[in-house]
């Protein structure tokens, strides 16, 4: 199946099972902008609490912290948000397209159609350009590539256009002292530097230490197309680890590697992993990586792990004046902690594990579509069916269902034949459905299908807790790798 067929069955998918909706649908929506719907939260609080439970719970020097999206607007004068936070783009006159720079460079480098020569050498110059941002040279040098290579047919543009990526917003504000303006934050980065003294003081922390959160950041992004990838609006799940400086070597392979075990946990397929050491760096960044991952065809960013040095406290400290330096007992001396960052977003997570389990089979002619979800990810675990509306059977069925509901996300369902409600849990990507029978009414046993082979077995009613509590159980996993 060709790329867009795939991207256009998950969006489908997605939209009729209760994932995922476009925002604001019944106006034609909101471009870059989606809203989850009843599966997708169940399945994005499962991740979260993965991860929450992996960065956070099960450690003891990494806490957690929920920071404003709002802040002073002094938080992104600091950070260089408002300087630096900016995307250089081409409007090409012959398409009428827009271009990102980044992406209009490397598709002409990249172009195996394209015969250029140093091919290395050119990227090395433009990434110069744009690390430097140094726009008049960069369009100068893109014109001459252009030029050099015959593709004045297909680009032609005026100016390199610089924006800035964050989304400006209005305090309603009557107080001379007060801000007039703010931004919605671009990354939940900054609230976590801003508290690092609160958070260490109340808690008694001692580095190195991590702060987590969970949260939603905005991007005005110019070029968004990709479904749920790269949106407006989105949530990142990031950690900042802060430690004394010279150490950043050790906490940097650390963290790749404790990362990569989470990710391989969740996602077994390892050959679909890509690191990929960044080139051009954002402008807090000293080092960093990215973990890729194959959607669809292409190897795509799902996380950043970058070594921020101590670029933001450093700079929060000089504009707050408030002291953000820290004593160090064994050196005799005042410092500015350095910081390790991990950064995941959780659209573009839920949208791999999403491309990842959709499969379709042919069985007996029929196709068969289901999401083979991670068990422990999966938005209902267990779906209970009476075989029919038989009053003894449902009653059973419902003491069944209130004696699992609070242990694991379970539903009950009575309507529509068996067939079409097993049809209907394997697209949610529920991994056990249990139906009660006539049989059950006799020896006291159920049936448990299983989502990814469609094989049953029977269960004694009295044992169903202990049995689905080991099948949902990741505590080892935890034990293992902490
Ligand atoms: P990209 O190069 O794809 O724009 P980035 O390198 O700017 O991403 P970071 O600033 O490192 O991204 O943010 C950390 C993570 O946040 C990314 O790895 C990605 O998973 C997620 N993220 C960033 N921008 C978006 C977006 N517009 N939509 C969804 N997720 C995003």
């Amino acid at each position: 199946m060709n790329y867009n067929k795939k991207l256009k069955l998950i969006i489908n998918h997605a939209k009729i099972y209760g994932f995922i909706f476009k925002s604001s649908e019944i106006y034609n929506g909101i471009k870059s902008i989606y809203d989850y719907g009843p599966q997708g939260i169940e399945m994005k609080n499962n991740i979260k609490k993965f991860w929450w439970n992996y960065m956070v719970k099960y450690r003891n020097n990494i806490v957690g912290i929920d920071s404003s999206i709002l802040m002073n607007n002094k938080v992104w004068k600091a950070s260089g948000h408002i300087k630096n936070f900016n995307e250089l783009f081409i409007i090409n006159n012959i398409d009428n397209k827009i271009y990102i720079i980044d992406q209009l460079i490397n598709n002409i480098i990249d172009n195996k159609l394209i015969k250029i020569k140093n091919k290395n050498k050119i990227k090395l110059i433009f990434n110069y350009y744009l690390i430097n941002k140094n726009i008049n040279k960069l369009n100068l040098f893109l014109k001459k590539i252009i030029k050099k290579y015959n593709l004045s047919k297909l680009f032609k543009w005026e100016n390199i256009n610089n924006i800035n990526l964050m989304f400006k917003t209005k305090l309603n504000s009557f107080d001379n002292d007060q801000e007039k303006y703010t931004y919605l934050r671009p990354e939940t980065a900054q609230g976590i530097f801003v508290n690092i003294k609160n958070v260490k003081l109340s808690n008694r922390l001692k580095f190195p230490f991590g702060i987590a959160q969970i949260g939603k950041s905005f991007r005005n992004e110019i070029i968004s197309k990709q479904f749920i990838f790269r949106t407006r609006e989105f949530e990142q799940m990031e950690m900042q680890y802060f430690f004394y400086p010279g150490q950043e070597k050790k906490w940097y392979k650390y963290w790749i590697k404790s990362r990569l075990k989470w990710f391989y946990y969740l996602i077994n397929k390892k050959k679909k992993y890509k690191l990929k050491i960044h080139n051009k760096l954002s402008h807090y960044c000293k080092f960093a990586i990215d973990i890729e991952f194959k959607i669809l065809n292409k190897f795509k960013e799902l996380e950043g792990i970058h070594f921020r040095k101590n670029y933001d406290l450093k700079n929060h400290n000089n504009l707050s004046k408030k002291k953000l330096y820290f004593y160090d007992n064994k050196a005799k001396k005042n410092y500015i902690p350095y910081v390790i960052e991990t950064s995941l977003g959780l659209d573009r997570l839920f949208y791999s594990i999403l491309t990842n389990s959709l499969k379709i089979e042919n069985i007996n002619n029929k196709k068969r579509i289901y999401l083979k979800l991670p068990k422990f990810i999966s938005p209902i675990k267990i779906a209970i069916f009476p075989i029919i509306k038989n009053n003894k059977i449902i009653k059973i069925s419902k003491n069944i269902f209130n004696s699992l509901k609070y242990k694991f996300t379970t539903i009950y369902d009575e309507n529509k034949s068996i067939g079409k409600r097993y049809k209907i849990q394997d697209s949610f990507g529920t991994p056990y459905c249990i139906t009660i029978d006539f049989l059950t009414l006799n020896n006291k046993t159920v049936s448990i299908r299983f989502r990814d082979n469609m094989k049953q077995i029977r269960c004694k009613i009295k044992n169903l807790i202990k049995y689905f509590k080991k099948k949902f159980d990741i505590s080892l996993f935890f034990k293992k790798n902490i």
